[in-house]
């Protein structure tokens, strides 16, 4: 059985409709036209998926009355900078995308945050629809709006809330996902689960080596209800006001963001970051606002389940500190971290004493040298 999900944020006509279920794909024809009404879309994807997906992505446009142009962009973060934005628009000219058609976003958080980018700039504003890949796409990026490129002072630092008119998600296409990345999706399962709601915490952690080994009816599960506390917060806080209920999930992002900066995205997946980012914002979490030790040994043992990495792989912390002084939440020389005082709740993001954070940053392994 699928799950319906109708998405409607206060005082504005926007709305999403989410469609979550094992084959859905098969439907994305159908579910394009009822979201938009397009019969034409520009479906962007990248290299690896484009060879595994998109042949049945296309047939099942074309099958609902869609006809399909295919962009390809390039693979991982790279195909998050200006130049791949730039490539994308001249595609969508020789396409000669109109606001009556739509784009198809097929793959993980890079072409998802790309892709949905290029909706929110192509004509003032195209309609796009989300097909997550990835588990991490699956869980958080493809729902929320938020879209982004990178630049060489940052990540995310060009970007636009800009709602999908529609998020297919097909647990099913997470069977050719490498584990590697599969595990790096679920952290921010557990990232939701330590700042927003501890039952799927506690439910991550009652399933954890299942979910480590990829069971697809719990990695389905994991899907929904990641999407439904994600929901849950997204609606009450659309655009992440100053200190409102949307910082909560950037909780372990202070510091991931600053990695994938310093080791230029090389080496780490974006959820290997981000849990390496929690083990750091749990004990910052302990000295700063109490988080019980026990708490924060839980989320350690989780993430530990999901091999997830433990330490600051071979960064410098100065190179760490040059890339904080661009983080777009600083609070003038300092930055601000989201911290949790117990397990399901975060505190309002707070600037950090420089001393205390590179006191952790050494303890997980950060090069002084
Ligand atoms: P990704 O998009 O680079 O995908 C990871 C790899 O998996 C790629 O090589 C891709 O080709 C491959 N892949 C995708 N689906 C596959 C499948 N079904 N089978 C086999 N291979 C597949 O990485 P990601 O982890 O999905 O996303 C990371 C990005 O998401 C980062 O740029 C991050 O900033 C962004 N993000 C955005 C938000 C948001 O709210 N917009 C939230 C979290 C993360």
């Amino acid at each position: 059985m699928s799950t319906r999900l109708l998405v409607r944020y206060p005082g504005r006509p926007v709305r999403s409709r989410i469609v979550i279920g094992r084959g859905e794909l098969a439907r994305l024809g159908r579910f394009v036209r009822a979201v938009s009404g397009a019969r034409r879309v520009a479906l962007i994807t990248d290299p690896r998926v484009a060879r595994l997906h998109a042949p049945a992505a296309t047939a099942s446009l074309r099958r609902g009355g869609v006809e399909v142009g295919c962009i390809v962009v390039r693979h991982g973060e790279s195909a998050k900078t200006p130049l791949e934005l730039a490539k994308v628009w001249s595609r969508l000219a020789r396409l000669g995308l109109t606001r009556r058609d739509a784009i198809v976003a097929l793959g993980g958080g890079v072409v998802g945050d790309l892709a949905g980018f290029a909706a929110a700039t192509w004509l003032r504003g195209v309609p796009w629809i989300g097909v997550p890949t990835t588990v991490l796409a699956q869980v958080d990026s493809s729902v929320g709006g938020k879209t982004a490129i990178d630049l060489d002072s940052g990540k995310n630092l060009a970007g636009a809330f800009h709602q999908p008119a529609g998020v297919l998600i097909d647990p099913d296409l997470l069977r050719t996902l490498p584990a590697r990345q599969r595990r790096a999706g679920l952290a921010e399962v557990v990232k939701m689960g330590m700042t927003v709601d501890a039952s799927l915490f506690r439910w991550v952690e009652r399933h954890r080596i299942a979910l480590a080994a990829g069971h697809p009816r719990l990695l389905a599960q994991a899907v929904e209800r990641a999407v439904r506390v994600k929901l849950r917060v997204v609606r009450r806080d659309e655009h992440e006001r100053e200190g409102g209920p949307r910082t909560a999930l950037n909780y372990g992002h202070t510091l991931a963001h600053a990695l994938e900066v310093a080791a230029r995205y090389r080496g780490l997946l974006h959820g290997e970051a981000v849990a390496v980012g929690m083990r750091a914002a749990a004990r910052l979490s302990e000295r700063v606002v109490g988080l019980p030790v026990a708490h924060r040994q839980r989320q350690d043992a989780v993430l530990d389940a999901l091999r997830l990495p433990r330490r600051i792989p071979g960064v410098r912390i100065d190179g760490l500190r040059r890339a904080f002084a661009m983080d777009k939440k600083r609070d003038g020389s300092k930055v601000r971290w989201v911290l949790t005082p117990r397990m399901g709740h975060a505190s309002v993001p707070r600037p950090i004493q420089k001393r205390l954070v590179e006191a952790i940053l050494v303890q997980l392994g950060g090069r002084v040298r």
